[in-house]
């Protein structure tokens, strides 16, 4: 597949990442089955750029932005962060390379102490860390400025701010320990439209000015085109389609992904509304036999409901579909 950010090197590249949750039963608590959450996913980051992970709510899209961050326990394959491979390294080593990763959080309000004020929020991983440059009020009040906030507040509490002036604590949170890498998963889908468009354009400025790499995780296509260079689209654990944004949005392969368009208002696409999905995503811990979405698909063939379609990349996307 051809790379939009050849010339950049990878920050970030995920190999055939499995991350599953065991199903216990009975009093010896036996693992009979495995809920397949995320089921062989591979893909790459560059630096500087923001990969889109577009997907419907339980598709694994959490789970697997989760696994970066090592909240979730890997079942097999291999994360890579900036040239090492996450599992190889000690305990020490893992601590100071998780720096380089962060997360944002879809709920900006559970996200923060509510016994904490903003200056101890802002600055408890740099104390942490032993990262503080200076006065922990010197850093907040740069750090406030940073995400568009009166250092003024600092002393204020989360509950006395609006939802989206803690999705910029949480930013502001998120950015204070100089990370390369920062998983936004749903970062604007609790706030209203008008803040929104406030975030994303925040989070445009700071990738812009720290050379981030973000994988932005959503459920609305039309809010990942805005910000992403490369979109990957998830479909019960898997990537399905995967390629540069323009191409997913103009010239969407997979009927899954043709789906999601129909469903999201994308401006100037006349093939909108003409795909109607049926159904409910299955169950990851029965996938159908074959094409995992062919009891939903409206081009579904025999041979789909036999064989996983193999992966087939025409150079520009990559695309998991008996069609190609
Ligand atoms: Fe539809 Fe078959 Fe393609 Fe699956 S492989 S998306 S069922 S056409």
């Amino acid at each position: 597949m051809k790379n939009i950010m050849s010339d950049k090197p990878n920050i970030l590249e995920v190999k055939d990442l499995k991350t599953w949750f065991p199903i216990k039963r009975g009093v010896l608590a036996r693992t009979v089955g495995n809920v397949r959450a995320v089921d062989g996913v591979t893909f790459s980051v560059k630096r500087g750029e923001t990969l889109g992970l577009v997907g419907e709510s339980g598709c694994g899209k959490t789970t697997l932005g989760r696994t970066l961050l090592g909240l979730e326990k890997i079942h097999s394959g291999e994360v890579i962060l900036d040239g090492s491979s996450l599992s190889t390294l000690d305990r020490q080593t893992l601590q100071s390379m998780r720096q380089k990763l962060q997360i944002i959080f879809q709920d900006p309000l559970s996200a923060l102490n509510p016994r904490m004020n903003i200056l101890d929020i802002i600055t408890e991983g740099l104390a942490q860390f032993n990262m503080l440059s200076d006065r922990r009020e010197t850093v907040a009040s740069r750090l406030m400025a940073e995400v568009g906030l009166s250092a003024k507040m600092m002393y204020r509490y989360p509950h006395e701010f609006s939802g989206g002036q803690r999705q910029r604590i949480n930013i502001a949170r998120a950015v204070s320990m100089k990370p390369e890498f920062i998983v936004c998963d749903e970062p604007v889908s609790a706030l209203d439209v008008s803040v929104q468009a406030q975030i994303i354009n925040l989070l445009l400025d700071l990738r812009e000015k720290y050379g981030l790499a973000y994988l932005f995780i959503s459920h609305d296509l039309s809010v990942v085109s805005h910000i992403s260079q490369r979109v990957a689209v998830m479909y019960l654990g898997r990537i399905i389609e995967y390629g540069p944004t323009a191409a997913i949005i103009h010239n969407p392969k997979h009927p899954y992904t043709r789906a999601l368009i129909a469903a999201v208002p994308v401006p100037g696409d006349r093939r909108r509304g003409k795909i109607v999905l049926s159904g409910n995503m299955p169950s990851p811990a029965h996938p159908p036999p074959g094409c995992h979405f062919h009891p939903r698909c409206p081009e579904v063939m025999t041979v789909c409901r036999k064989t996983f379609p193999q992966e087939r990349d025409d150079g520009t996307q990559r695309v998991n579909c008996h069609l190609y």
